[in-house]
């Protein structure tokens, strides 16, 4: 085993100096290394992270720009907690980041949310099966002194082609993400430990925007199917597929405007207990496949 390793050492060693200055270098240390892909939690606010790097061991902390990156172990594997900060440039940064920096196997981005579907209360999880952005949008043609008539804008696919988004009638759908489903099947396996409310699998939509109108609330999620509404999966979705790295949202919800559901910041701990269980029977599940 050693020698195997040795060999295998002096292997990438030599394909580094024949490689030097070439960008693909560190990877081969990393493959020689035989190192384990870790897999990334995001968590937008501190209230949102923390309680989960606190429960890692052997921490080591990393900045880079705002972003922090909480490096430790669970379960002796390799688990790195995000604190990107909030909304959806913030998060498209900080995953673009993570993937150069530490090539995970894995992302999830989990947080609190606000419901767009009334049988969903405080403390209930959504499983983002899909993901999307609600608020790339086009409006309709109106002229000057007509208004403005939100109930009339139409999705903006802004990954349908290279050309004019604003022109392109196949750019005109809802573009979703889906959910990985190993990871999803792991968060399934794990429901029943999570006791402070339901858990679903459902649809989450994601913009820099915080809609407290109940009308168009309900227009997003008919048209869109929303379960529930956030400022970060979208981009964390989009960039992990843009590296083909598996993803997956996990929402709690903190508010339900649909149903008078009050704000409550104690939903953001909860959804850090419940996805530490999940990353632990992924963890699990990644061990047994091997
Ligand atoms: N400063 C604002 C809060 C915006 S940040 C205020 O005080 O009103 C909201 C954070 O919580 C984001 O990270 C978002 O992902 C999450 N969130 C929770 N409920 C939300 C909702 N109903 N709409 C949008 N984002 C919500």
């Amino acid at each position: 085993m050693r020698k195997k390793f040795a060999s295998l050492a002096a292997a990438a060693l030599l394909s580094v100096s024949m490689l030097a200055g070439c960008t693909s270098v560190p990877k081969f240390e990393t493959e020689a290394e035989g190192a384990q892909r870790p897999i990334l939690i995001q968590g937008p606010m501190p209230i949102e992270a923390e309680k989960f790097a606190e429960r890692l061991d052997k921490v080591k902390i990393e900045k880079s720009g705002t972003f922090v990156f909480y490096k430790g172990k669970l379960d002796k594997y390799p688990v790195i907690v995000a604190k990107t900060g909030k909304g959806m440039e913030n998060t498209a940064a900080a995953t673009a980041i993570a993937i150069e920096k530490y090539n995970p196997a894995a992302i999830i981005n989990q947080g609190t949310s606000g419901g767009h579907d009334p049988s969903l209360n405080v403390f209930d999880i959504v499983l983002g099966e899909r993901t999307t952005n609600i608020g790339s949008l086009k409006t309709g043609h109106l002229e000057q002194g007509e208004g403005i008539e939100p109930m009339g804008w139409i999705p903006m696919d802004l990954m349908a082609s290279e050309g004019s988004a604003g022109e392109d009638p196949n750019a005109e759908t809802i573009r979703y993400y889906e959910g990985d489903k190993e990871i999803l099947a792991a968060a399934k396996a794990v429901k029943d430990k999570y006791t402070k409310g339901k858990v679903v699998e459902g649809t989450i939509g994601s913009a820099d925007v915080w809609n407290n109108e109940v009308d168009r609330i309900n227009w997003f999620h008919e048209k869109y199917e929303t379960s529930v509404e956030e400022m970060e999966g979208a981009a964390a979705a989009q960039i992990s597929k843009a590296y083909n790295v598996p993803f997956l949202g996990i929402r709690v919800l903190s508010n339900n405007k649909t149903n008078g559901g009050a704000y409550n910041p104690n939903t953001a701990e909860a959804n850090q207990d419940y996805v530490y269980e999940v990353v632990k029977q992924y963890i699990t599940d990644m061990k047994n496949k091997k």
